[in-house]
């Protein structure tokens, strides 16, 4: 790339503090930074939430009960009244050509001073309608002047916080834009190659930024959104296709040996045959080891799909190579189900073994230690445990992840570090729809096991209201004293772990007294200590506990073959990802399984997304469909999963300029300036997030 490219971010007007602009004081500084404005070009990329079309303002008689509505409207008189209990009622009413309207405040005696009869507004809130009366309670309120002033027919609505009102915000980028497109030439402030913008027919970054807050029609603000939206996936795919080149020209990694007699023999001797996807996956793993380029792979698989075999055979490999190898889970009961699993597959093969997790005896660990520093360990798994300070190994040549998205990636780099340049795997359950992986995980290889082992029978899924509770508990009860085990879910309660445990708790005691009566039950939840937990888990492992009622601390993963009743109490409140994880806990042996979703909801969408669950058992189908229905930022329903809080792209809708950015990347040999610059912007943008997902 020849051009010269400099980044918004570093021009002199883009960097100035928003105390530049007039009508910004100390006092404003303060709100505007709660907003995440600190400089004008920060103020430049808050954009707009919505627009609002001037033409389209309704009149006061149009306005819908129930509703949130804009309309313009002269105030006529101002009021302050008493109520009994003594607090200060405002009302303001105000007229259009077709009604009159009444704005109510509560104690909030200045209101009575800011408005007088004959200032034109902008009035913004709920619509109460009660008999003849149009009421606003707590209005959104901007002089009609200021709403206007812009001038386009296309009014930009902004977050905002109640400090910062909105026809201010709208003054101050209006003043900023003034600035922009009188002192800055647009080759000032290009991020992109013009070679990029002319190839991809998009506008320069002087026009969107302009356009994307007062455009001069609907088809220019358009233009300036997909300029922005392209922009901003382009820079985050250079970034992560840099990182995986970096990682391709990284010649210091492993170079494991064609397979020899080590993983012939663990191979040999499954009790099963490998799918086709296994197959296929293990095969890809296998070269990516004998390459000296480091592996970085992932490996999607639905629950049960058969990945921790998978994970067996690539750490006997290290192993045959010299190495050691190091398998990662995100909680102890974890890291026992994998540690027995490896052990029955490998141990056989006199490949050694230890487990390393938080619970060990002091003299234990000790010794454990010592042997992974001196190499006579061959595999370890663990938990967090394994990323102490303390924690060496002699030659460490493959780590395994499971459960990728609940260890952020510094834990992961930090395990990787212990090694020179280890082979990675990364492992999870959660099927990922594709666009998104091509976001979080767009510098990693990918490989999918979508094919179930045969003779796996889908879990029975059915929905159904509270009237049926009674029944469903009465089967559960049924499965019991045929000998099976059965989950019950909690609803979930996402503000709050403390009501959802409350609840957990009622639900309890109510079975247990009930339908559960002269069962063994137990009860789990998050605000129990780690111990407690362990135990619950453990006796319902071997059978002691028929009937564990629990919030969703019950572990992804889990694995107790003769549990086959899930209910999930609730459901509605559950994405479908959430959903399939929790169903996914049943089925895993020989017996027939069910999940049962309860719901009072009646709502037709609602419905219709537990109907999907009976119907679909697909996961990566579940996956797409809850990303659709959803959007991005619920998806995992926690915050942890690497995705950063994009500006103004969705990656759920822009799929299209996603999958264009991303060739566009790939195709683009950025020089180190560049690269440089897009580092910078990253980082800018993302902040916090930026070290998660770049810093691998
Ligand atoms: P995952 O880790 O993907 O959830 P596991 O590796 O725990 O799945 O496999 C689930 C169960 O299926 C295990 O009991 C495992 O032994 C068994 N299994 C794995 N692969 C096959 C296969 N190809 N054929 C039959 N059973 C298999
Ligand atoms: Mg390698």
């Amino acid at each position: 790339m020849t051009n010269k490219i400099k980044v918004i971010l570093i021009h002199k007007l883009l960097s100035s503090k928003i105390q530049f602009l007039k009508g910004v004081g100390p006092a404003n500084a303060v709100k505007l930074s709660k907003l995440g404005i600190l400089t004008i070009g920060q103020l430049l990329e808050h954009y707009p939430r919505r627009y609002e079309d001037r033409s389209k303002l309704k009149s006061i008689t149009e306005l819908t009960d129930g509703q949130y509505e804009s309309f313009r409207a002269v105030v006529i008189h101002v009021n302050e009244l008493k109520s009994r209990r003594g607090f200060k009622i405002i009302k303001i009413a105000v007229q259009d050509q077709a009604g009159v309207a009444q704005l109510t405040w509560f104690n909030q005696s200045y209101m009575k001073n800011k408005y007088k009869p004959g200032m034109e507004l902008i009035i913004s809130g709920k619509i109460q309608r009660h008999a003849n009366i149009i009421e606003v309670t707590k209005p959104d309120i901007e002089p009609a002047s200021e709403f206007y002033a812009g001038s386009g027919r296309i009014i930009p609505v902004y977050p905002t916080t109640e400090d910062v009102p909105q026809w201010r915000l709208r003054s101050l980028i209006l003043q900023a834009i003034n600035l922009l497109k009188n002192s800055v030439t647009p080759e000032e402030i290009e991020s992109l190659p013009t070679s990029i913008i002319d190839k991809h027919n998009l506008l320069t970054r002087k026009q969107a930024l302009v356009n994307i807050h007062f455009a001069v029609d609907m088809e220019t603000l358009v233009k300036a959104r997909r300029r922005l939206v392209f922009e901003e996936l382009f820079l985050l795919q250079c970034g992560l296709a840099y990182l995986k080149q970096r990682n391709k020209y990284n010649s210091k990694g492993i170079k494991h040996a064609p397979d020899g007699v080590l993983v012939a023999k663990v191979e040999n001797h499954l009790s099963f045959k490998l799918t086709n996807d296994q197959n296929k996956t293990l095969r890809e793993i296998k070269a990516d080891m004998e390459d000296v380029t480091p592996m970085q792979r992932l490996v999607q698989g639905d629950v049960g799909s058969g990945k921790t075999v998978i994970a067996a055979i690539a750490l006997a490999k290290t192993v045959e190579n010299g190495y050691q190898g190091a398998m990662m889970a995100p909680t102890e009961i974890l890291a026992e189900q994998h540690y027995h699993t490896l052990a029955q597959l490998l141990a056989p093969h006199s490949i050694k073994l230890a487990i390393l997790t938080g619970k060990l005896s002091r003299r234990t660990r000790d010794e454990v230690l010592r042997h992974f520093k001196d190499g006579a360990i061959d595999v370890v798994v663990g938990t967090h445990a394994l990323i102490q300070d303390d924690v060496e190994f002699a030659h460490l040549g493959l780590v395994v992840t499971d459960e990728q998205h609940r260890f952020g990636v510094r834990q992961r780099a930090r395990l990787e570090s212990k090694g020179n340049q280890p082979d990675v795997l990364i492992m999870t359950a959660t099927p990922i729809p594709r666009t998104m992986a091509l976001t979080v995980y767009g510098d990693l290889d990918v490989s999918i096991i979508r094919e179930l082992p045969p003779g796996r029978q889908p879990v029975a899924t059915y929905s159904r209201s509270n009237t049926r509770r009674n029944k469903v508990y009465l089967f559960a009860a049924e499965q019991i004293k045929a000998g099976r085990q059965v989950y019950v879910v909690c609803p979930l309660v996402e503000e709050s772990d403390k009501i959802e445990a409350q609840s957990a708790v009622k639900i309890y005691e109510e079975l247990s007294a009930t339908f559960f009566k002269n069962i063994p039950c137990a009860l789990l939840h998050g605000k129990m200590k780690p111990q407690e937990k362990e135990a619950i888990m453990t006796a319902f492992s071997c059978g002691d506990i028929k009937a564990l009622i629990a919030t969703t601390v019950i572990e992804v993963g889990v694995n107790v073959p003769n549990a086959t009743v899930m209910i999930i109490e609730g459901a509605d409140r559950f994405g479908l990802a959430q959903l399939h994880q929790l169903r996914g806990r049943v089925g895993r042996g020989k017996y027939k399984s069910y999940c049962i979703l309860l719901s009072d909801n009646t709502n037709e969408e609602t419905l219709e997304r537990l109907k999907i669950m009976t119907e679909v058992n697909d996961g990566f189908v579940l996956a797409d469909r809850d990303l659709l229905l959803r959007g991005p930022g619920q998806f995992f329903g926690t915050n942890q999963h690497g995705l950063p809080d994009l500006k103004i792209a969705n990656i759920v809708t822009d799929t299209d300029i996603l999958l264009e950015a991303r060739s566009a990347a790939q195709h683009t040999v950025c020089t180190p300036e560049y690269l440089d610059t897009v580092w910078q912007t990253l980082q800018n943008w993302f902040g916090e997030k930026f070290s998660m997902i770049f810093c691998r």
